[in-house]
C-alpha cells in the first residue's frame, strides 16, 4: 500500500486524481505491484508529458516497475487511456489524437480570447 510522508495510508483513489483519468489504470498497476508491503510515495504528478512517481523506500526492483509504469505514461493518453504520444503545444501533454486535438483548439480559444 501507499503510505504518504506523514506515515498515513494515502487510498489508491485519491492517489490516481494526482494525474489524469487515462493514467489511472498506469498508478493501479503500481498499487497492485506494491500490495501486501509498505512504499512511502512523497509525490505522483505529471511532468514534461510523463508521469512521476515519487518514492522514498524502493527497491532496485522496485524503481525499474516505477520507470516502466512512468515509461508506459508516454504512450497512454493522460485523458483516456487510449494509446498517445507526447505532444508539444506551448505545454507537453502525453495525449491520443482525439484529445490532441480537443486541447489544441481549447488553446487556440484562449489564445484568440486573450488576444
Ligand atoms: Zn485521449
Amino acid at each position: 500500500m501507499f503510505i504518504d510522508n506523514r506515515g498515513k495510508e494515502w487510498p489508491l483513489e485519491e492517489a490516481k486524481q494526482c494525474v489524469g483519468p487515462g493514467w489511472g489504470s498506469l498508478i493501479e498497476r503500481l498499487w497492485e505491484y506494491f500490495k501486501g508491503r509498505e512504499v512511502q510515495v512523497n509525490q505522483i504528478k505529471e511532468k514534461f508529458g510523463g508521469l512521476r512517481f515519487y518514492v522514498a523506500n524502493a527497491t532496485d526492483l522496485d524503481y525499474m516497475e516505477i520507470d516502466q509504469a512512468e515509461k508506459d505514461s508516454f504512450a497512454t493518453c493522460e485523458e483516456c487511456g487510449e494509446p498517445g504520444k507526447p505532444r508539444i503545444n506551448g505545454w507537453i501533454k502525453t495525449l491520443c489524437d482525439r484529445h490532441a486535438r480537443e486541447h489544441e483548439e481549447r488553446w487556440r480559444a484562449g489564445q484568440n480570447f486573450i488576444s
